[in-house]
């Protein structure tokens, strides 16, 4: 996509382009140039180094530590970003709760949270599903029952990504059972990890890795005083969350960035073989993919516009989300394929991370290409399935 940048805007292109070059620490460059997962520190130390720049939270308004930068500075901080493979804030707390307690929070609250936030001092991760309420998201069975100044929390939530990382936990709890709609009742709470009774056990995907967890409550006690907004209304500010949410997922930029990485792969002779360019199939195969591509970058642009000037991202956020994940999982199908027998060594209990860069294979080893795809199958089913967006979609652009 072709952009008519300002000499502003290319000034600024330059600044974020300097500032990667110069602060992006280099053994965090060295592991995501070789598929080495980071650690909890890793995240921390860049995200805090964002932070000095003042560009944590690029999307929040400025009296909270935002940047106020238009939508044509975010769209080229995120390319840059995904050029330079930095990785993006971890987004439990800058894009999820930060934007619902400086929304829907009281000054207290605001005060209290969002510095921490802002400054990665508090890791935070998302409760929202559970077993048996996952895309019924409303039929969510987690109680807070009042008992004088605190809520007591019952229940289980789970596919907490990094829940086992995190401080923090918000979570969409049943307050009330006496409502007309199931939607109501539902309230949306803030609870310390730290608190007795909270317990994290891992589940292990299919590649072998622990991202997610069960998080198990059991007569935890939380001082309402951590209540975001109205009682019963939770429903509602969660509602928005997923939609900001459903839009941070499309990764459009990284994908380009991924694109990039595999058209490099293809020109070169692949093992003592030909060049992968040579066959016509495959390159067919990438073009279409590229197409989709662009297409998605122009809906994203018009999303990052309207939210902008204040607008919540609306169903056009569901629409980016099946775009936005099939495209990632159709690349990813691609480096498989273009990797061939060599992804095969991949067996999760020999996964060896230290592997010498070295012994590495291209970008990243033929063995995190496996897992990349192996992982990257969730994306069509986090946020709200890709079936889920589709249904949204058919009623709320259709009005089927
Ligand atoms: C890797 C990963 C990370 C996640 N991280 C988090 C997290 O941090 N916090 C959190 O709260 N949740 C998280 N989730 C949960 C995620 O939001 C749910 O998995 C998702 O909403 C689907 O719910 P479910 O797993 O209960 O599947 P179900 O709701 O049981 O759905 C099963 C299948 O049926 C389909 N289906 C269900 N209902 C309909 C319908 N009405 N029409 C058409 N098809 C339908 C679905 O599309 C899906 O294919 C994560 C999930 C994954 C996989």
């Amino acid at each position: 996509m072709h952009v008519n940048f300002s000499a502003e805007e290319l000034r600024f292109q330059d600044e974020v382009r300097t500032f990667l070059r110069d602060k992006y620490p280099a053994d965090i460059r060295q592991k995501t140039d070789t598929g080495v997962p980071l650690s909890r520190e890793d995240y921390i130390r860049w995200q805090k180094v964002l932070y000095q720049q003042g560009w944590a939270a690029i999307g929040w308004p400025v009296e909270y530590g935002g940047t106020g930068w238009s939508p044509v500075q975010r769209y080229i901080f995120a390319n840059e970003m995904a050029n330079a493979n930095a990785p993006d804030m971890v987004p439990f707390g800058v894009k999820m709760v930060g934007p619902i307690i400086y929304t829907f929070g009281n000054e207290a609250q605001k005060k209290r949270f969002l510095p921490d936030i802002l400054a990665s001092n508090v890791w935070w991760c998302q409760g929202y599903s559970e077993p048996g309420a996952g895309s019924d998201l409303a039929s969510l069975k987690t109680r807070a029952d009042r008992d004088g100044d605190h809520y007591v929390v019952n229940g289980t939530k789970t596919w907490t990504t990094l829940g086992h990382l995190a401080d923090w936990i918000f979570c969409l709890v049943r307050t009330s059972s006496d409502v007309a709609r199931r939607q109501e009742g539902i309230s949306f709470i803030l609870i310390d990890m730290k608190t007795p009774g909270v317990t994290v056990r891992p589940i292990i995907t299919i590649e072998g890795e622990r991202e997610v967890n069960e998080v198990h409550f059991e007569n935890v006690r939380v001082p309402i005083e951590n209540l975001i907004g109205e009682e019963g209304k939770g429903w509602t500010y969660g509602k928005v969350l997923l939609q900001h949410e459903r839009t941070n997922i499309a990764g459009v930029a990284r994908s380009k960035y991924r694109l990039t990485r595999l058209r490099e792969k293809i020109m070169q002779p692949i093992h003592g073989g030909r060049p992968l360019v040579e066959d016509a199939n495959f390159v067919r195969k990438m073009a279409a993919v590229e197409i989709e591509l662009k297409a998605l970058e122009y809906t994203e642009l018009r999303t990052l516009a309207a939210v902008a000037v204040g607008k919540a991202p609306g169903p056009e956020s569901s629409l980016l989300k099946i775009r936005g994940t099939e495209v990632q999982q159709a690349i990813e199908v691609l480096f498989l394929e273009a990797a061939g027998y060599y992804a095969l060594p991949y067996v999760p209990d020999q996964y060896v991370l230290d592997l010498p860069v070295e012994d590495r294979i291209g970008h990243g080893s033929e063995t995190t290409t496996s897992l990349r795809y192996f992982n990257n199958r969730k994306a069509s089913i986090y946020g709200g399935s890709n079936e889920i967006q589709k249904n949204i979609i058919a009623k709320h652009v259709l009005g089927l």
